[in-house]
């Protein structure tokens, strides 16, 4: 069996796949004690207080974490960033021209759609 030095390096792709499995387990992996709404609630909230707490005590530690992040993982984010694009819904203006959903607003202002318009 090849050490973990011998392996080969995956690619970008399998490198997302195995990122996606590894944040979303099956699910009959996963068994949790089923909490009460009461318990969920109480749950949530202290998370939020941690969460909140961490990011006011340590602002350049998440800043310079979320810089490693995006440089060490800059293909796998391309590829969701990607993913993300392609299954956003497309809209074909009256004007005669498609775009994806979060382009509506740029859309908007373009010269063809202002000039379709005043017609
Ligand atoms: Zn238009």
């Amino acid at each position: 069996m090849a050490t973990y030095e011998e392996r080969e390096p995956l690619s970008a792709e399998e490198a997302f796949d195995r990122m996606m499995e590894d944040c979303h387990p099956k699910k009959e992996e996963v068994k949790y004690e089923p909490l009460s709404a009461e318990q969920q609630e109480e749950h949530n909230a202290m998370v939020k207080r941690c969460k909140a707490r961490y990011r006011a005590k340590y602002p350049e530690k998440i800043a310079a974490a979320a810089k490693k992040y995006y440089t060490e993982n800059k293909e796998i984010i391309a590829i969701v960033a990607k993913k993300y694009r392609d299954n956003m819904e497309t809209i074909d203006c009256e004007c005669g021209s498609s775009f994806k959903k979060s382009g509506l607003t740029r859309h908007l202002k373009t010269i063809k759609h202002k000039d379709f318009l005043k017609k």
